[in-house]
């Protein structure tokens, strides 16, 4: 257990950020005997699923999967009721983890973490809020997200708008009724692909302004069935084994119960001949696409699979020139998130809804009516950014995070995300992210990642204590080794490919360097890196007395 020393330190670890990552990690802590002060900038638990509550959001693991593993009381009494849980579903999750493991006393809620600098005398970090309250903390947990930062464009005119204006990722908690409205959505990326069907049954209109049309699979989602999840219970110390040890921290549990099947890519599609692959798509829809492994690797085999998708397209879609403008070109699938939906392509079959094909002709600015493009006038009553987020690095970089001789770490990642594991980063002494840049991730099930990040640093903390070590921090030639090693698995896959733009990469963000930021290796052989590293005694970190 850390000691109490004599400058007294107000807590021995500060977490920033209450969503699944600070909650766990306070629990882990506090049965260790740390003293623990998490600081988080909303009103409550949660995180993403506090944020985002746009209609139509929902996770698109399965529910049993997206959970916390670690205590085996709570998997057996919390009962999810879809196949993937949608927001609300979700937030109660937290809210029930919250009050069963009495976490809100150790949150300091609507507290914005302003700066958090290291000091070389004490080896303490001095972190420091918006409303001006300062804490010293021996380790700072920065468990802030990777996707919690909105991006809101700037486009001309936008404070003209004389309706209302949301971001998917900052949504009311009340919600918005969208009853005899007229709406117009900027995005469709997830948030934009899971709103769009739902807003366009609420509102009277719904005008939808498309810069890059998606790839996009249909979720299959239904109500989970209570044989399933008894089974699911039953099973789940082995399904928590197979997710620990599998590519993306995901087993498929879940699929093959009334949902969409698990299909495992085997087959090859560039072995298929034209005629076999229209059968298919004819037979299966999109959902044909999922059975070829070579899509994934291979730019020839990739376009052949985009050549089945817009096929599938121009089948859903009644009219001709929206068809068009919904099949994405030009980049190829699965260089940017995955997106699962339900009804997305059949909305833009209903008569209220207008397709905007940005590509004909940009935006050029917001009126106090609507949205005036190169090709004409939209007016509409409320506005809807479903435009993404600065994810990554956006919330580390909103803070004044300063580390030993007052260098900013704004300034250190000047040319892009530097880390060791993503876990720590050189000359940041006791800082931890989790879910950093160079670790799986954005590209796992998240909840899977957290708790090993968690788990990692709480016996990293263990150690430091046993072994009578003040500090630790990862070296600069661990974190070049590593960030070469991050690019290299990533080089020769559709996430790097020269005609993708996707926020892996921060193309998404004005001026943000373009690196491939998440570890591609997989979520099993990157816990097995992080446990043999602390095996052998924290290699590429430095520890001080
Ligand atoms: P978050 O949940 O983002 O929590 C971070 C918290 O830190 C926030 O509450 C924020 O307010 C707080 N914070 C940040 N900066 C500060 C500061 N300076 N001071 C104080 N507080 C601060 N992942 C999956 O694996 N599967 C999914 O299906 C999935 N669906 C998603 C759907 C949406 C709409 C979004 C946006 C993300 C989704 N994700 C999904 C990713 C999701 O972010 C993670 O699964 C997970 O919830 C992240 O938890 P976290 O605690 O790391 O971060
Ligand atoms: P996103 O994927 O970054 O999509 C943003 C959308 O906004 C894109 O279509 C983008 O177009 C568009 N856009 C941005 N700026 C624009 C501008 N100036 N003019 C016109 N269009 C503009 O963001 P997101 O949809 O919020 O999703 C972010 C991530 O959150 C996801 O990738 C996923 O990890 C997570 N998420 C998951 C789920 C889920 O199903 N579980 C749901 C929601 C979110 P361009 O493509 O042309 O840039």
């Amino acid at each position: 257990m850390a000691q109490k020393t004599s400058d007294s330190p107000d807590t021995d670890v500060i977490v920033v950020g209450a969503g699944f990552a600070g909650m766990y990690a306070l629990h882990k802590f506090r049965g260790l005997g740390l003293r623990t002060q998490v600081l988080e900038a909303g009103n409550d638990v949660g995180g993403t699923w506090y944020w985002n509550r746009y209609p139509g959001a929902r996770c698109d693991v399965p529910s049993v999967e997206y959970s916390y593993s670690f205590d085996k009381d709570l998997e057996q009494e919390w009962d999810w009721t879809e196949i993937m849980a949608a927001q609300p579903e979700i937030l109660e999750y937290a809210n029930h983890v919250a009050d069963r493991f009495d976490l809100r006393k150790d949150i300091q809620f609507q507290t914005r973490v302003d700066s958090a600098v290291f000091d070389e005398n004490s080896n303490r970090w001095t972190v420091v809020t918006d409303s001006g309250q300062t804490y010293t903390a021996r380790f700072c947990v920065m468990a802030t997200g990777c996707l919690s930062v909105p991006n809101t464009p700037r486009i001309d005119g936008q404070d003209n708008f004389a309706g209302s204006v949301y971001h998917t990722g900052n949504w009311p908690e009340g919600g918005v009724d969208f009853s005899d409205a007229a709406v117009g959505i900027i995005g469709t990326g997830s948030s934009g692909i899971q709103s769009i069907p739902v807003i366009a049954e609420q509102a009277k209109h719904l005008t939808v302004f498309q810069r890059t049309p998606n790839y996009t699979m249909p979720a299959a989602n239904a109500p989970l069935k209570a044989e399933f999840l008894r089974q699911a219970k039953e099973n789940y110390a082995a399904i928590r084994a197979e997710q620990r040890a599998s590519q993306v921290g995901i087993v498929g549990y879940g699929f093959g119960f009334g949902g969409a099947e698990n299909v495992v890519p085997t087959q090859e599609i560039k072995q298929t001949t034209p005629a076999e692959r229209q059968r298919l798509v004819e037979e299966e829809g999109f959902l044909a696409i999922r059975r070829y492994a070579d899509v994934a690797l291979d730019e020839e085999a990739n376009e052949l699979a985009c050549e089945m998708y817009r096929d599938q397209v121009e089948r859903v879609i009644k009219d001709p020139a929206t068809a068009q403008a919904l099949m994405p070109r030009d980049y190829p699938m699965g260089c940017k998130r995955p997106v699962i939906d339900t009804n997305y392509y059949e909305t833009f079959n209903r008569d209220n809804v207008t397709l905007v094909d940005l590509r004909q002709g940009g935006i050029e600015e917001i009126t106090e009516a609507g949205v005036r493009t190169a090709q004409g006038d939209y007016a509409f009553d409320v506005l809807v950014y479903a435009t993404g987020f600065d994810a990554m690095t956006g919330a580390l970089g909103k803070i004044d995070i300063r580390g030993r001789e007052n260098r900013a770490l704004t300034e250190y990642w000047e040319a892009g995300p530097r880390t060791y594991l993503g876990l720590q980063i050189a000359g940041f002494p006791n800082l931890f992210t989790v879910t950093g840049p160079g670790s799986p991730s954005v590209l796992s099930n998240m909840i899977v990642s957290i708790e090993q990040h968690i788990d990692w640093i709480a016996r990293c903390i263990l150690d430091l204590d046993q072994r009578g070590a003040q500090t630790i921090e990862a070296t600069t030639e661990a974190e070049d080794e590593w960030i070469a090693h991050v690019n290299d698995v990533a080089q020769n896959t559709m996430f790097t490919a020269k005609s993708c733009n996707s926020w892996y990469l921060g193309a998404n963000i004005t001026g943000k360097p373009r690196i491939f930021m998440p570890y591609v290796g997989g979520v099993g052989v990157y816990r097995e890196k992080c446990d043999e590293v602390a095996r052998n005694g924290y290699q590429g970190f430095e520890l001080s007395a």
